[in-house]
């Protein structure tokens, strides 16, 4: 993030800090195999305010342990954990994705949903794999190119901000590269982004500037905001977020 605390405070009100949707993650856990077993570990890695931390703990017989950088989130979603009376089996932990989080083999699953961008998708899939048991499960999305051809402006775009953007067959293959066997895959649905995300985040611009009484930085988050805003609304057929499901296959 280029300026942590005015994002965090632009973001820590919203549901989600990510495109997403509570129905997507109930499919992927379906996919994912994980509903029948009891008793089981997942790390929520990159997990905000909580969305995805919330339908895990509700829908599945686990602890979860959520994981993000900053406390600010993690703080909101103790509350709805409470809220939800699920609070017992979720763990929160501030730390980086980037940390030695677990000891090997220590999860039955890992889960990120809009997160694992931050550290990259391959360099992420390749370190977190040590975490998981043999046959665990690794649940993440990741922005993807919906189709082999695109708009120019908005591959520039892209390929300027995220360069390791690319098609979900390209990310199927590393997946199968780094030890892994794909699962499922699908695209995250246009209202994952406009209705669920976007839309709320959009509703608390005017406020968010006025907090910082009209800084220049604050401004300037709201005018980048509003253009990647912009060309989603633009251009959805091309890109989205691609929910990948994988099993890590046994040494
Ligand atoms: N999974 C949530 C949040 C997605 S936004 C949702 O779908 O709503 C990405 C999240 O990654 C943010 O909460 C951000 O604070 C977190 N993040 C960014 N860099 C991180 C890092 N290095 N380690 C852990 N979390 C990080």
């Amino acid at each position: 993030m280029d300026n942590p605390s005015l994002l965090v405070d632009l973001h820590r009100s919203q549901y989600r800090q990510g495109p997403g949707g509570d129905a997507e993650t109930l499919l992927a856990i379906t996919l994912s195999g994980l509903s029948s077993k009891s008793t089981l570990v997942v790390a929520d890695i990159g997990c905000g305010t909580g969305a995805s931390s919330l339908v895990l703990a509700k829908e599945l017989s686990a602890k979860v342990i959520a994981i993000d950088l900053f406390s600010e989130f993690l703080g909101e979603l103790e509350q709805r954990a409470n809220a939800a009376g699920v609070s017992d089996r979720i763990e929160t932990r501030a730390a980086s994705m980037n940390d030695h989080l677990f000891e090997d083999g220590a999860l039955d699953a890992i889960w990120s949903e809009g997160a694992i961008y931050n550290i990259g998708f391959e360099n992420g899939i390749r370190a977190w794999g040590r975490f998981l048991k043999p046959d665990g499960v690794l649940a993440v999305t990741e922005l993807t190119w919906l189709t082999g051809h695109r708009p120019r402006e908005l591959t520039e775009h892209w390929d300027a901000e995220y360069p390791e953007v690319d098609t979900a067959s390209a990310k199927l293959r590393l997946l199968e590269a780094h030890g892994y066997s794909p699962i499922g895959y699908f695209p995250l649905p246009k209202h994952c982004w406009l209705e669920n995300y976007y839309r709320p985040l959009q509703n608390g611009f005017d406020a968010f500037v006025a907090r910082h009484e009209g800084s220049d930085a604050a401004r300037s988050v709201v005018v980048a905001e509003r253009k990647e805003i912009a060309l989603y609304e633009r251009y959805s057929d091309f890109v989205g977020y691609g929910f990948y499901v994988a099993r890590k296959v046994g040494d």
